[in-house]
Parts: C-alpha cells; structure tokens; sequence
C-alpha cells in the first residue's frame, strides 16, 4: 500500500500538527479549587525534584579538558535534529556526524527522551533540566483549566514557560548567548529579552545553510560580544518521519543533509581555528515510529461502556489526555475505559490502558502540574488512538509514546575540549544535559532534575 502522509503530520517547529481541542467551561466553585490545587503544584513542583536513576553509574572521562587555542572563553554549540531516531546515524554515509562519534563522546545507546516524547516538551526540558511537570510545557497544545487559555507552539507569553533555560542563565551571570531557533528562547525572562542580534524570531523557512553561516558568523565577533552559549535547531528529520515513517529512503536522504550541515559547521569552525576550541553537542529531542491504520484503537467503541465526549479528549495520540466534565467521577471513567479496552469487543483495545495521572508509572514523572488532565491513556509502541472511524488510510511515523521504548530514543554526540575522545557512555535522560552546558559554561546552574554530579561523569575536569 503507498504511504499516504497522515492528516496531523507533524510536530516539529515547522508542521504543527493539531492535537488540542477547547477547553470545558469550569464554575466558579471548580475554578477555585483548580486555582488552589494549582498554587498547590507549582509549589510542589520546585520543591519535588524527583529523579529518575540513572541507568547505570559511569566512571569518570579519562584525562583533564584540552587548552584552548583561540577562544579565550569556552563555547559550546548545541544543536537539535528534531525526531533524529537513535540508529538513524548509521542508516546511510554520515561521515561527519562519525568524526564527532570517534573523536567525542556519545550515548552507545542512545539519549533518553522525557514523556510525553514530543518537540515541546523535550527541547524545553533539555534546555532547563525541568520535567514537563515542573517546566510547565505538558504538550504541544493545551488548555490552561484555570484561565481557559490555550498554549499553542506560538505562545511567548512567559507565564507558561516556567524554570530556567540555558540562555536565562547565561545572560543573568553575563555569559553571552545565542539562540538560533529553540522552543522557549523567544519569551522574555529574566535579564534574556531575546536581542534580535542573537535570537532570531523563528521563520522555518530559513534555510539550514543559512542557519549554520549564520551560528559561524558569531565566531567573527570581537570577543566581548562572541556568543559562549549557542543553540542550532532542524526541523528534520521529523518532518520526514511523520510522513514516511522511520524506515523509508527519505529519512535516509534526510539524514545525509543533516550530516551535510554538521561538514559545513565543522568546515567552517575550522577555517576559523576554532574546532577543537568549541564544545558541539549534537542531540534530538525525541525518536520516531512507524504507525499504520491497522494499529488504531477507536474511542467510540467504548460507548457501551462510556460515551466519551469530543470535548472531553484534550489530546488523542499518542498521547491520550482526558479531562472530563466537573462532577464526574473520575476513577469511574477510568475503571469504565479500562473494562471496555479489555473486553475483547474493542479493536486492539489490549494496547491502550487507561490512567488516573496519579497512578502513571512514577518514572514518567506526568502527574505534579495542574495542567496536566486528569486521566491519561498510555499505548502500545506504533499504536494510535482516534475519537472514530474513518476511511482514511494511513501509513507514517509518530511519537509522544512512553519514553521506555526503544523507538523513541535520540542521538547525544558531543566534540570538544571538555570531552573524551572515542568514548561511550550509557544512556541519560535529556535533563542532565542542562547541567553539563552550565559546567563547560562555569554557570551556576538553576535548581533542576538533573543530578549535580552527573557533569562530573561525562565531562574531562578543566584543571
Ligand atoms: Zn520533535
């Protein structure tokens, strides 16, 4: 069968795809309450850093940080490839993307993405060290259930984004920043109010080209108004992969233009002198799989068991995220949902499981944010759920699944003074990175989820 690119394709910064829908019109007594539940977990959120184990203690790097050539200060690249699935890197020649892989250090197995495995959520997490719960960033789309107002992947408005990224902290200790293109880096908090010179408004038409001449042109600034800290994002191959899914000759062509960009980077740096003075970080913000229609689950199947209102469901998939109306009964719906998926009499019913949030695996850390709705679905790798059926068929790629399964796991790959050459380390989740940029960088780091010792296992020491 073709692939026939799905209606909803996308999430990267350049394809929105819509997942939200309007939010239930809350009383005056239920508005109270959200508000004090609310106050209630933003200050629960700070004062609960919960941390997920690493998988596995490593030992330190091997040696101490080489001495810088030209730059008098250190510098540091991050760059995000949106949906760069872990694997991808050997799926065709990427001869550049290896020069960083065997003379840097890298994730064997991968980066660790947070839940729920979307473009919002992760790249605001690797930029704070925040889980979605305590950065506020929940979805790609959702409703406020205080004010009713919606965060869409347009919203600056600094109420929604809360923690620290990278360049707040940078510019509140006089470290210069840059930001060519990220989630979040447009909004305007604390001494960052996203200088034109150095934060771009986001157009996605810019070419990557352009993008990267424009990362080398700050090397040609005087010193003093060089950048430190610089962010670099694409929107591919995720753009790809929602429409072919992972396994397709255009993700690998995709892959090759990505690889392209890092040789002009890598060129460019070196032209300059600068390659081996500058620390790049190479990561995704989540992976990707193949999905087809007849891996779907349909929510009015469920209607002998509850009939689930359209405007109930805030997001359908992967992430399935229900908010019903006041005055129900929420573990009822739940236990309503649950015995309908596992009657036998619903379609692939077995791959989708109901959750009140406060009952989600503790690891997913999906539950301390009034934001996040009430009850949510989780399902089975490359399933999708929708509100009925339909006659569209569909063969692509998704994400936003659980972060345990392989398929949604990343790429880390990084280069530069502060980092062994030819090392792999075990897979990390995405907040420890925050604190390994504010190491390289001698930032204080804002309070964060990452473990405050983890810089010290990847990075070689200055001194
Ligand atoms: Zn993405």
């Amino acid at each position: 069968m073709a692939a026939v690119p799905p209606s909803d394709a996308g999430d990267s910064l350049l394809s929105p795809s819509g997942a939200g829908r309007a939010p239930p019109r809350k009383s005056c007594a239920s508005r109270l309450h959200l508000l004090l539940t609310a106050a209630l977990a933003v200050a629960t959120s700070y004062l609960l850093l919960l941390r997920t184990p690493l998988p596995a203690a490593p030992a330190a790097a091997v040696g101490i940080a080489r001495p810088l050539a030209k730059l008098s200060k250190p510098a540091v690249i991050l760059i995000s490839s949106d949906g760069f699935r872990f694997g991808y890197q050997h799926k065709g020649p990427t001869p550049h993307i290896h020069r960083l892989i065997e003379n840097g250090t890298s994730a064997a197995t991968g980066l660790i993405p947070v839940f729920p495995t979307l473009t919002f959520p992760n790249h605001y997490s690797i930029a704070t060290g925040l889980y979605p719960s305590s950065h506020g960033i929940i979805n790609n789309y959702f409703p406020d259930p205080i004010s009713g107002d919606r965060f869409t992947m347009d919203s600056h408005d600094p109420k929604w984004w809360l923690g620290e990224p990278l360049w707040v902290t940078a510019a509140d200790q006089g470290v210069q920043a840059a930001t060519y293109f990220w989630p979040g880096s447009e909004v305007k908090k604390g001494s960052w109010d996203c200088p034109d010179k150095y934060c771009p408004h986001y157009n996605g038409s810019v070419p990557f080209d352009e993008r990267v001449d424009a990362i080398l042109g700050y090397f040609d600034l005087p010193s003093d108004e060089m950048p430190q800290l610089l962010t670099l994002y694409f929107e591919d191959p995720d753009h790809q992969g929602h429409q072919v899914g992972p396994d397709d000759p255009a993700i690998t062509e995709a892959v090759e233009r990505i690889d392209e960009m890092i040789g002009r980077l890598i060129a460019g740096l070196e032209a300059k002198g600068m390659f081996e003075d500058v620390n790049i970080i190479l990561v995704g913000d989540h992976g990707m799989v193949g999905t087809c229609d007849q891996k779907l689950v349909f929510l009015d199947e469920l209607a002998p068991w509850i009939e689930l209102k359209e405007d109930w469901v805030l997001s359908t998939t992967p992430l399935l995220a229900i908010r019903p109306p006041d005055g129900m009964s929420l573990p009822d719906v739940v236990a309503k949902m649950n015995e309908g998926l596992g009657s036998g009499k619903v379609e692939n019913g077995e791959y989708l499981r109901m959750y009140l949030k406060d009952d989600l695996p503790s690891r997913l850390h999906y539950s301390e944010n009034y934001r996040i709705p009430p009850i949510i679905g989780l399902v089975e790798d490359g399933y999708k759920v929708e509100m009925k059926r339909s006659n569209k068929c569909e063969c692509g790629g998704a994400h936003g699944y659980d972060n345990a399964f392989f398929s949604m796991r990343t790429i880390f790959i990084a280069h530069g003074p502060h980092f062994e050459a030819g090392r792999m380390v075990a897979s990390f989740e995405n907040v420890e990175i925050y604190n390994v940029i504010s190491s390289i960088l001698k930032m204080k780091p804002a309070p964060n989820n990452g473990s405050a010792s983890f810089p010290g296992t990847i990075l070689l020491p200055s001194e």
